[in-house]
């Protein structure tokens, strides 16, 4: 058959069987790995479709290339939906990941040398923003700040006094395991007092600030980026958002020339349609129930005796200390995987080094939410959650299985994915 008439199940029978096992695998799983999500049918459509063929650098109006017309009239869709979604003023939407929009940042921002200030990965920080085996760490002189040793907040008095004395150039906010709402008003004041800029990368919480579930981090933060794949249940890619006037034709260059080449046309539309799909009311529904549920799975575990960092959420996050039970983050990743439920080892304030020794379990409710768990439903979750740990820490796993891997079959087949 030729190029154009053949399928993927005769062009390639391996990816599309591992493919046809991966969306079997999402619909018997339940997925609270928190940086997961499940995107519309109509995303996906976007995904798959043609427009990927196109090669486009520049902007809008100001390409490389001919041909451009209809990839522009969707960047420019996004553009808009972005700006108007977090009422800030500039939006780009090119970033191929939030790792990407981050280095962007930096790269408009800094020189190499200077100095970051940004949250602890242990602390639930990510190591885009300076870690040493990343280029953010290796070009650039960064610094972390951690949380309250006992409340396991962040502390913004030490904070304030850490970036006072050390005065970085940037002043980082936002993680990838911190389940606490941000105060964006405490870390502005902070950044001005300190002569850095505040940059929020808001990867985790950009649905939860689209639907009015978290505040925003406008107009206290200078500049903001984001992920367009997690709570915002878009295309996997990242967006940079600001309202200094200065910083926008530079921002441009930044990811264009500067830290990109051509854009994925393909996620580009596909952001598009996501950031329609959270202008709606009922992404603001949705954005409000993972709160609740992440409160009653949090809720929950602690009603089970399960140490909860934090004593609680205030996002779609929990990270529970599986220390508390005697278990390692490994050991609670392995036995949810077992009855079908999907989650991940992490670090707590002040873990061990080494992933395998870490205590920490994270779960999001992302995406069981867009399944369509409610409270009830992840009250029943979380009680299977804490019989499978309670049965690993005595032992007895292997009875306790079955019975957690068939109520998780029948959540999965009331609940679809897709
Ligand atoms: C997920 C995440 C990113 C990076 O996203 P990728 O798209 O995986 O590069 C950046 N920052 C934070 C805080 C994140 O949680």
């Amino acid at each position: 058959m030729t190029h154009f008439a053949a399928d993927l199940a005769t062009t390639d029978p391996l990816v599309a069987q591992a493919l046809t096992r991966e969306r079997a695998r999402q619909q018997e799983q339940i997925e609270l790995i928190a940086s997961e999500n499940i995107v519309s049918r109509a995303v996906r459509e976007v995904l798959g479709h043609e427009i990927t063929n196109k090669t486009l650098e520049g902007y809008p109006g100001a390409r490389f290339h001919g041909g451009g017309i209809n990839v522009d009239i969707v960047e420019t869709a996004a553009i808009d939906r972005a700006k108007a979604l977090f009422h800030c003023d500039y939006a780009n939407v090119q970033p191929h990941s939030g790792s990407q929009a981050n280095l962007a940042v930096f790269f408009l921002l800094l020189k190499p040398g200077d100095r970051v200030l940004s949250l602890d990965l242990a602390a639930g920080g990510h190591l885009s923003h300076g870690l040493g085996a990343n280029l953010s760490g290796r070009w650039f002189e960064a610094h972390h700040y951690g949380v309250d040793p006992r409340t396991e907040v962040i502390d913004y008095d030490a904070l304030e006094a850490q970036a006072l004395a050390l005065r970085p150039k940037l002043l980082i906010a936002g993680g990838s395991a911190y389940p606490r709402r941000l105060d964006f008003v405490r870390l502005g004041q902070i950044a001005r007092a300190a002569g850095a800029w505040l940059h929020v990368d808001m990867a985790h919480i950009a649905g939860l600030v689209a639907g009015g579930a978290h505040p925003s981090p406008f107009p206290h933060a200078d500049i903001v980026t984001a992920t367009t794949t997690k709570t915002l249940r878009g295309p996997r890619g990242g967006l940079i958002l600001t309202n200094n006037p200065d910083w926008m034709k530079r921002l441009q260059s930044a990811v264009f020339p500067g830290v990109q080449g051509s854009i994925h046309t393909q996620v580009i539309a596909a952001k598009a349609v996501c950031l329609a799909e959270a202008q709606r009311p009922a992404f603001r529904t949705y954005a409000a129930q993972v709160v609740a549920n992440a409160r009653v799975l949090a809720d929950t575990l602690a009603a089970r005796g399960l140490r909860i960092v934090t004593g609680g959420t205030d996002s779609h996050l929990v990270l529970v200390d599986v220390g508390s039970r005697g278990l390692l983050g490994r050991q609670a990743e392995a036995v949810l995987e077992a009855a079908n439920i999907t989650a991940n080892k992490n670090p707590i304030p002040r873990d061990r080094p080494r992933p395998p020794d870490w205590v920490g379990l994270r779960l999001g409710t992302g995406a069981a939410t867009t399944r369509g768990l409610r409270e009830a439903e992840t009250a029943q979750l979380a009680g299977l959650i804490a019989d499978l740990l309670d049965a690993e820490a005595q032992g007895r796993a292997e009875s306790t299985i079955p019975y957690a891997r068939d109520a998780v079959s029948a959540l999965c087949r009331a609940f679809s994915a897709g």
